[in-house]
């Protein structure tokens, strides 16, 4: 027998990877690459994925173990995966065994045996009379809904029906008349690629939609990257949804990428109702073996389509004949600790290995896609107008200073919004700020109550009667005193969701408010609950932070208004523009969907700040025009490219001589910038300092990380930091 050696991937956080031997007893069957096997580290026994095969070995042969048993299961890796993800840890210099485990389901991370337990999900009982179902429709229309959605399907989970906005009561209902039955879900033998798919649902396109999905369907066999350009309701959807029909027809599988709060009933449900085939969801509600199950079902070509928010890119899927990234700006595709990596930017890489096409759809592209669309590197398509009857809506600045303000609102937003709700409209109100007041003072001596891990204010959450501090998460009591002077006069400081919430009721009582944020949205359902009832007209006036500007449509909304669009007018992050601008036009495209025209106005102390007067007359692209101009001659991303290395330590000189030693050295064609202390310099009691590197040449770039890379070991500072590379960062 031959001897055999291995390479593998093991979840511990150095950049390499480690050589077992495979005993004779273990060698058949044969090892393969993406194999999941079980080695001993340490004093521990780990899962570990393998990533070479040799013969031969170039260690000493006394210092290699050997590996301690195979799984023989039917959860490896596939070989397109595998090499998926060493491009990954390539690219954000990563350590390789992290990144492997965070593309793997808890349940395969651990040595256990895996049981794959069917879900339990639910079925339409086969023989309703139709007069039943009739009655249904009419006397609970709700109910008739659900019930028509698990006819539909070959069985559906729970969980599902949950995150599709059903509840339990509803459920128990049809389950109480033996409308639906509970069933362990069958093993999905079935082939949905010998399915009819539902073509009947789909709409006419417009001429520009129709350009878009004949361009992406003539590239179905190659990569290509198309841009979907257009604002909220011009038909992007749509154009997904039909360029998806000739890869499913084809019988390939199709994963679609969505930001955090974008998975929506609405979205999902128009995906199961236009196709007559099995759909995965991934997202973060789901638990170990849901997660577990939708990694099998692509892994097996038991789903045709997966959608999920971004580590949906590390499903297994086996025959992935496209990929779909909607709203590809938003930030959530960003993945901001421990592995750094852009959902966006690995889906297009995952496109150009597999050799298929990727469509990233925005209403606000990122000035990157943009200019890669501008640059001819992406096809760049627009949809112009909105699909239907509806008008673009109108923005327009209000200048605080010419005011009357009340609780945050000008007069003049104050007569629209009662003019608006006469009307038997909805207004939403957009202020970036949950908790009641972002701080607490005391009113004689100034004292301001800080959360002394961070350096900054507590935010009062009133409900709660606590001080929560937003950036590491410790609360506190609300003091009764001063404990600075003992004065009793402390009071909170500007304005916060909640606190709005309770001045819009005294100045507008008959109005019904709604509150959508991350503190009143926190239960498992809730948010999807409120949206229906916001959808149900069951309220007049609904406030949120950024919750409400993603992905929601709320037709009966005319009226949008941006408390305060300051924050972003002064920073010193270069992104900080862009971010402000796309995320002004993603609140403004949730006005005016019907045929109703919408309005949005911007509350601000500097109407004639050029950012806002460009953005507000000359609209997004006019704007992006102009920045992705600055960027240019600024040298700064696209034009060059960034990678930041982050220190932290219980003092600040720590991570600053870090960073020094470690940017001491000669690079060529890099730049650095620091070591400085971070924006927030101080947070869960750390000192923060980071070095900026930043080149024309991205392949500078990487040459300068290795070299760093290489040096660490001898900085003398490293053990007493902690420290993380970030490529192609996007906050300081
Ligand atoms: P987006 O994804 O850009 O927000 P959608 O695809 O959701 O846009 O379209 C917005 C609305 O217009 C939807 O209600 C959709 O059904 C409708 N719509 C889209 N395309 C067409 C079309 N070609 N004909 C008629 N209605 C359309
Ligand atoms: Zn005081
Ligand atoms: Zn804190």
């Amino acid at each position: 027998m031959t001897k055999q050696y291995i390479q593998v991937a093991i979840p511990v956080p150095m950049r390499q990877l480690f050589t077992y031997s495979v005993p004779e007893a273990l060698q058949q069957p044969i090892i393969k690459l993406g194999e999941r096997i079980v080695v001993p580290f340490g004093h521990r026994k780990v899962i570990g994925i393998v990533i070479g095969v040799e013969n031969e070995n170039t260690f000493e042969e006394n210092k290699i173990k050997a590996i301690s048993a195979r799984l023989n299961d039917n959860f490896h890796l596939s070989l397109p995966l595998v090499s998926f993800l060493q491009l990954c840890a390539h690219y954000y210099h990563h350590p390789i065994g992290d990144v492997f485990q965070q593309a793997l389901p808890v349940i395969l991370r651990q040595i256990e045996k895996v049981d794959l337990k069917p879900p339990m999900v639910w079925h339409a009982t086969d023989d309703i009379a139709k007069t039943d179902i009739e009655n249904l429709i009419k006397k609970a229309p709700k109910q008739a809904a659900l019930y028509q959605l698990i006819a539909k399907q070959q069985g559906i989970s729970w969980s599902e029906l949950r995150t599709l906005g059903y509840n339990k009561s509803q459920l128990n209902a049809l389950d109480s008349k033996a409308f639906i039955c509970e069933k362990q879900q069958e093993n999905r033998s079935f082939n949905w690629q010998e399915n009819a798919l539902n073509t009947e649902d789909k709409l006419r396109l417009s001429a520009e939609q129709a350009i878009i999905v004949s361009a992406i369907n003539n590239t179905v066999a190659s990569y290509a990257c198309h841009l979907v350009d257009g604002v909220t309701g011009s038909g992007k959807t749509e154009v997904y949804l039909q360029a998806m029909e000739k890869i499913l027809q084809q019988s390939k599988q199709v994963l679609v990428i969505v930001p955090e709060i974008g998975l929506t009933p609405q979205t999902l449900s128009r995906f199961e109702q236009r196709f007559n085939v099995p759909i995965c969801l991934h997202h973060s509600g789901l638990n170990d073996q849901e997660r577990l199950n939708t990694w099998f079902n692509a892994q097996q070509n038991h789903a045709a389509i997966v959608i999920g928010t971004r580590s949906a890119i590390f499903s297994p899927l086996h025959n992935l004949g496209l990929i779909i990234v909607d709203e590809e700006h938003d930030n959530s595709l960003k993945q901001q600790d421990s592995f750094r990596y852009h959902g966006r930017d690995i889906a297009i890489l995952r496109a150009k290995q597999l050799n298929i096409p990727i469509v990233l759809g925005s209403a606000t592209p990122s000035f990157e896609t943009l200019q890669n669309a501008l640059s001819g590197k992406f096809t760049y398509h627009q949809l112009t107008k909105r699909a239907g009857k509806s008008h673009q809506a109108k923005m327009a600045l209000i200048d605080v200073n010419q005011e009357q303000m009340e609780f945050g609102l000008s007069g003049t937003l104050k007569k629209q919004i009662e003019l608006t709700i006469n009307r038997g409209e909805q207004v939403l109100l957009f202020l970036n700020r949950r908790g009641y007041a972002p701080a607490i003072n005391c009113q004689e001596c100034h004292w301001l109550a800080n959360c002394v891990r961070c350096d900054k204010s507590y935010t009062l959450h009133q409900k709660q009667q606590l001080l929560i501090c937003h950036h590491c998460g410790s609360q506190k009591r609300i003091p009764p005193q001063c404990p600075s002077c003992g004065s009793v006069r402390i009071a909170p400081v500007g304005q916060g969701t909640e606190q709005l919430e309770e001045k819009l009721e005294t100045i507008f009582p008959q109005a019904n408010i709604v509150r959508v944020d991350r503190d009143s949205t926190r239960r498992k359902g809730e948010l999807t609950k409120l949206l229906q009832e916001v959808s149900d007209k069951k309220y007049n006036i609904l406030v949120g932070t950024q919750m409400l500007a993603k992905g929601h449509h709320f037709p009966d909304v005319t009226l949008v208004a941006v408390l305060d669009a300051d924050g972003a007018l002064f920073s010193f992050d270069f992104r900080a523009s862009e971010q402000m601008a796309q995320l002004l036009i993603q609140v403004a495209g949730r006005a005016g969907r019907a045929s109703k025209p919408g309005r949005v106005l911007i509350q601000t102390n500097y109407p004639e700040h050029p950012l806002l007067q460009d953005l507000v007359h000359n609209g997004y692209h006019h704007f992006a025009q102009q920045g992705i101009t600055e960027r240019q001659q600024a040298l700064l991303p696209p034009f060059s490219f960034q990678a930041l290395i982050r220190a932290d330590a219980n003092y600040p000189s720590y991570p600053d001589k870090f960073l020094r030693e470690m940017s001491a050295h000669n690079f060529t064609d890099c730049e650095f910038a620091g070591p400085v202390p971070a924006a927030m310099e101080k947070k869960s009691g750390k000192y923060r300092y980071h070095l900026i590197i930043q080149s024309k040449s991205r392949k500078a770039l990487h040459q300068a990380i290795l070299e760093i890379l290489a040096n660490v070991a001898a900085n003398e500072w490293q053990n007493k930091v902690r420290w993380s590379i970030d490529i192609d960062p996007m906050e300081l």
